[in-house]
């Protein structure tokens, strides 16, 4: 076997992890024919597999009780404390159906480590790498039935931790429980890629210094609502947020990194702050942008700059990326003091050429370069 096909399977160490689940198969199981309806054209996070895995925290115990069990509701006490300070963290990554019918999964070792992260800025334990990618694979091959075949579809995991113990005294919980749940998606633009409008919100942050903005928490996408509604009210699909410290400088969308793309090629990304989740697909893209001797830089980008550079024609293309849909084409961005198209309503070239890329690498119709994917099932 060659090095590089080694690094794509997962690790003995993960393995052994995965035989730890203790699998209860769901009494309700799904039937075919209703899964294959429930596949069809399933409206992102409404619809979910039979099973979730889960991991329980003590703190004179740590990790315990691997398991898969059927989903359903969890019974909290009222008392519990996520429902009162919000610790709570999560992640979001997805499962990959390829044309000979294995599944595999994009970088999970990124996310775990920023689930770790996140858990130690958030006060909460931090759940091992190993763990974390043996509770996905655990929950994958149950559910396997459920990864979608259709094109550019996929099964969307969602890893989340929270404070579990009954108790209205502020101090971290002395119990956590960490669960993925699976919930297959479609494509996420169908009937082709469109760009969408961003509204750049001066008034209200998401982050601010010293806060929660580079974890991936609950308590950031609260913050992040109230914009975006005003924003929508507008008639604009996206809020941009600034930098809380002066207002001054792009930090990212609720939920997703933004990039530009300059007359000369290069390509800018706001750099890493403190206030700015690190996305694995905003890594991804710079790499594969520098593959392309592409000059790539990371920096403080304000929002002056961007304004003028969209007026005279600096700044060529914006695109925003995440997990979820991936790279999404921005076409106008405004704010109040100004209202820019950008690229006459259509994708941006690069922004095209890269989507393409990330995804046929996902999808594995491109050899796996860089050794990011790993086999699930
Ligand atoms: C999850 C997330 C992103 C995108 O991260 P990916 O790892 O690329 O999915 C960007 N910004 C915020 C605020 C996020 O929560």
């Amino acid at each position: 076997m060659s090095s590089t096909t080694d690094q794509t399977i997962l690790s003995q160490d993960i393995e052994e992890i995965v035989e730890l689940f203790a699998v209860t198969p769901t009494d309700t199981p799904t039937s075919d024919a209703e899964r294959a309806t429930k596949l069809e054209s399933p409206k992102f996070g409404t619809v979910f597999t039979d099973h979730m895995a889960r991991i329980s925290w003590r703190r004179d115990e740590g990790w315990v009780h691997r398991r898969v069990e059927k989903y359903g509701p969890l019974q909290l006490d009222p008392a519990t404390a996520v429902l009162h300070y919000g610790q709570e963290i999560f992640e979001g990554m997805k499962a990959y159906r390829h044309a000979d019918g294995s599944v595999w999964t994009f970088r999970p070792e990124e996310n775990a480590a920023r689930m770790a992260r996140s858990a130690h800025r958030l006060a909460l334990p931090a759940l091992p790498v190993d763990d974390f990618i043996a509770a996905c694979a655990a929950l994958v091959r149950t559910d396997l039935a459920w990864v979608p075949k259709a094109p550019d579809s996929s099964l969307y995991l969602r890893p989340f931790t929270f404070a579990s113990e009954p108790f209205l005294g502020v101090r971290p919980s002395d119990q956590v429980e960490f669960l993925v749940i699976a919930s297959p998606a479609g494509a996420y633009f169908s009937g082709g890629v469109k760009p969408v409008s961003i509204w750049v919100d001066a008034e209200f942050h998401r982050a601010g210094p010293g806060g929660t903005g580079a974890a991936k928490c609950g308590g950031n996408y609260a913050a992040s609502l109230l914009p975006q509604e005003e924003a929508a009210a507008k008639g604009f699909d996206q809020v941009c947020f600034l930098d809380g410290g002066s207002n001054t400088y792009i930090d990212e969308l609720g939920g997703m990194n933004v990039f530009f793309v300059m007359d000369d090629g290069s390509v800018h990304t706001p750099e890493l702050t403190g206030s700015i989740l690190e996305g694995v697909t905003r890594s991804s893209i710079l790499r594969l942008a520098a593959d392309r001797g592409r000059e790539v830089v990371e920096r403080r980008i304000p929002l002056a700059e961007v304004v003028e550079g969209l007026r005279t024609g600096r700044i060529v293309e914006m695109f925003a990326c995440g997990t979820a849909a991936v790279v999404t084409p921005v076409g106008r961005l405004a704010g109040e003091t100004f209202d820019s198209q950008i690229g006459g309503g259509a994708p941006g070239e690069l922004t095209m050429a890269i989507r393409e890329e990330l995804t046929d690498i996902q999808y594995g119709r491109l050899p796996d370069r860089h050794g990011w994917l790993r086999r699930l099932a």
